[in-house]
């Protein structure tokens, strides 16, 4: 698995912007769209694209365009949603999947309860969204259902990790043969406090983004 930490002022700015608890709901939702637009275009950075050429009104120029199947966001419910917008700015042509998980406060446990995900993904370039990389149980239950449909590009795209959840979906993921996979993150922070939330991190990133429900 590999790691890109994008150390860029602008996302550095935002994404304390976002930390701060005085930071209203209304301006967090726009900050994590402009965010993710900034993760996003790293994380995409080695998306698969084919040759071609168009006219110019002058001459006829070399380029490429993405390759088919067109890539694959799946947001994971419910946090997820709120980082969809500021994706799709990027990549609009993308098709939409939906993974809906609910961790348990008591053991910290993800369960899954909605599937909304094509049933190949042979050959796809796949970007999940998930705003807190914490215990890791959420993001490797999403990547591990991605996997058992034949994704083998699976890039994660994540406002802040853990140290915890990382190692654990690196664990998780180590076979030479399973697929490749990439987290793209604003910030490792220090760690992880007894009830599964990233210090200093930003809160629930699902209350911040919907209010508490
Ligand atoms: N989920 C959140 O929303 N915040 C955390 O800090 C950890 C998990």
């Amino acid at each position: 698995m590999r790691t890109l930490v994008v150390d860029h002022p602008l996302v550095t700015h935002k994404l304390t912007a976002l930390r701060d608890s005085s930071t209203d709901t209304a301006t967090f939702r726009s900050l994590t769209a402009e965010l993710v637009a900034l993760l996003a275009y790293e994380a995409t950075r080695e998306m698969r694209v084919q040759p071609c050429s168009v006219n110019t009104p002058v001459g006829v120029a070399d380029g490429v365009k993405l390759a088919r199947p067109v890539p694959l966001i799946v947001p994971v419910l419910r946090a997820g949603i709120g980082m969809l917008s500021g994706m799709t700015q990027l990549l609009p042509m993308a098709d939409v999947g939906f993974v809906g998980m609910v961790r348990d406060e008591e053991s910290l446990v993800a369960s899954t309860y909605a599937d909304r995900l094509p049933t190949d993904l042979t050959g796809r370039d796949t970007f999940v969204l998930d705003p807190m990389l914490a215990t890791g149980g959420t993001l490797a239950t999403a990547i591990a259902m991605m996997a058992g449909r034949g994704a083998t590009s699976i890039t994660a795209i994540c406002l802040l990790a853990a140290p915890e959840g990382i190692q654990r979906v690196e664990s998780t993921f180590s076979s030479p043969d399973g697929p490749t996979i990439r987290v793209v993150t604003a910030s490792i922070d220090e760690r992880l406090n007894d009830r599964g939330y990233i210090v200093p991190g930003l809160g629930d990133a699902g209350d911040r983004l919907f209010g508490k429900i």
